[in-house]
């Protein structure tokens, strides 16, 4: 049979990309898990997906409603769950103020990070039911908030600091908006929200992968500074990031290239080592990448966990 995939924001950018890769191999069926229902839609067909190969369902991720509302959804629909991809994200460098989920918490980390964590502990079990020859669950890194590398040095830092916001429930009433407690600052915000997508695939890893045999992997896929991601940069921001990113940091990479480099990592048979976090060289062969000290501090790991689980109601 064919393999199942669910991929988050795919939609545009990297998830698009990705879906369009993966639904070309005629081996998977991708199920685009997508807040704007028309949009993914015209998105698989202007990409010239063909429609026995994916299935738009529909996912807002800055809603627990909605992501439980999915879950409901997918499991009624009958079909397996092989590979589960965390991928959409929402950036805000510019935001002067924070805004909220539905829940009411700070967006990029509500919607990164603990969307993504309910989402995926709610697929586990299917996950774990699959009898695909390589079950795996996917959450999109970056290496922004990677503070061992030049990109994850640019200021404003990544930082969780004690997590006394994050504990608080990120209102920006009686909690910081920010996870650290700090003032509320959209890129860093961005930054703390994808340490948190590292740490907690490593959780996972540790929690769940020799009961489960699911492999949990992270990457960063390179640079790609076309998307939507930039989306709220300023104009001359979005000018001169991607020939920045092609000369001088030559850390830019197509939309298409990282759609293959994603989709490898959902099926690359060799790709099955868990609690790594990938990334790729100038010839775009994949290696596993360290991660800072903080993207891999364990105890840090299991307090976003347990912290996250209260706040998305599972504990
Ligand atoms: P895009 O903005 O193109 O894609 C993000 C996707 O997330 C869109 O499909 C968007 O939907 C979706 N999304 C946003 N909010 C929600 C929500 N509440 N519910 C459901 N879906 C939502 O950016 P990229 O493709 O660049 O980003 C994809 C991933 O790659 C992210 O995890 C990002 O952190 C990561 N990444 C990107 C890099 C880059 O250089 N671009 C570098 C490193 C990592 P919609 O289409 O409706 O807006």
């Amino acid at each position: 049979r064919k393999g199942s995939v669910i991929i988050t924001g795919a939609s545009s950018g990297l998830g698009l990309a990705t879906a369009k890769a993966l639904s070309e191999t005629g081996k998977w069926h991708v199920i685009m898990a997508c807040r704007d229902f028309l949009k993914a839609e015209r998105a698989a067909k202007s990409a010239g997906m063909s429609k026995e190969n994916y299935t738009v369902m529909h996912l807002d991720l800055s809603s627990l409603e909605s992501v439980r509302q999915f879950v409901r959804n997918f499991k009624q629909s009958g079909r397996p769950l092989d590979v589960l991809v965390c991928n959409a994200a929402v950036y805000q460098p510019t935001a002067k103020e924070p805004t909220f989920t539905a829940d009411g918490i700070e967006l990029s980390v509500g919607t990164n990070h603990l969307g993504h964590f309910l989402l995926s502990r709610l697929l586990l079990d299917d996950l774990k039911q699959s009898d695909y020859p390589s079950k795996r669950l996917i959450i999109v890194g970056s290496i922004t908030g990677n503070t061992n590398t030049l990109a994850g040095n640019v200021p404003p830092k990544a930082n969780l600091g004690d997590m006394r916001g994050l504990a608080g429930g990120l209102n920006g009433l009686n909690s910081s908006a920010m996870i650290d407690g700090g003032d509320f600052d959209g890129a860093k915000a961005y930054k703390d929200s994808k340490v948190c997508n590292m740490l907690t695939m490593q959780e996972f890893h540790r929690r769940y992968h020799e009961e489960t045999g699911i492999t949990f992997a992270s990457l960063y896929p390179g640079c790609i500074a076309t998307t939507g991601l930039f989306r709220e940069h300023i104009p001359l921001f979005r000018l001169l990031f991607p020939p920045f990113q092609k000369f001088i940091t030559k850390g830019y990479v197509s939309e298409e290239e990282s759609g293959k480099r994603l989709a490898q990592v959902v099926s690359d048979p060799s790709l099955t080592k868990s609690g790594v976090y990938w990334s790729w060289n100038k010839d775009s062969a994949s290696f596993e990448n360290q991660l800072s000290e903080e993207a891999s501090d364990v105890a840090k790991a299991r307090k976003v966990w347990e912290i996250s689980e209260k706040l998305v109601g599972l504990a």
